[in-house]
């Protein structure tokens, strides 16, 4: 990866100055990018030095429940790892190799790959809500509200928002093919 330290000239005196502020990916890309285990290989967060836990016959699952002794990882920690497993070809707490964004010097590597929103929250907690909302498995709970759609969904489309915010309002009975930006 090249850099361009003083910026690069464009049309005339112009200079253009680039600076990576985030990096925001879903977790395959983020894994291949930071050059580690995807998130359900052994130490596949990389916010954390825990090892995650896979639960018995779910050989795709694996899940990093909070503990007092969960050690963060630091951007030193993070190319020190990095360095080792070059070394010696074997992942290190989940660490293949190097970064190619860590050329860039300022770049803090949990800093920078930021956590990815739109998978996270959207389209997994507020769909997983939407789901115990409205499904009809979660009938018989206090929070069901599937039988009052029609009440929703008038609800839903009195909601005005700023004319800036791109956002087409969906009825809630269709939410399980609700992309991300139905869902705030
Ligand atoms: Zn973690």
């Amino acid at each position: 990866m090249k850099t361009f330290p003083t910026g690069l000239k464009a049309k005339g005196e112009m200079v253009i100055r680039c600076h990576l502020l985030a990096v925001t990916l879903d977790l395959p890309a983020r894994a291949m990018v930071m050059n580690m285990k995807q998130f359900n290989g052994k130490f596949g967060c990389c916010y954390c030095e825990d090892e995650g836990v896979n639960p018995a016959n779910r050989p795709m699952l694996r899940y990093y429940p909070y503990t007092a002794t969960s050690v963060p990882r630091l951007n030193e920690g993070m190319i020190n790892d990095a360095r080792k497993a070059a070394t010696t070809g074997e992942p290190v707490k989940g660490i293949k190799g190097a970064c190619p964004v860590v050329v860039l010097k300022y770049v803090d590597l949990p800093k920078t790959f930021v956590i990815d929103w739109m998978h996270s929250v959207l389209l997994g907690v507020v769909k997983t809500l939407l789901s115990m909302w409205c499904d009809a498995s979660y009938k018989k709970e206090s929070f069901y509200v599937g039988d009052k759609m029609a009440l929703v969904n008038s609800r839903l489309q009195r909601i005005q928002v700023p004319d800036y915010i791109v956002r087409q309002q969906r009825n809630i009975d269709d939410h399980k093919h609700w992309k991300g930006n139905y869902c705030y």
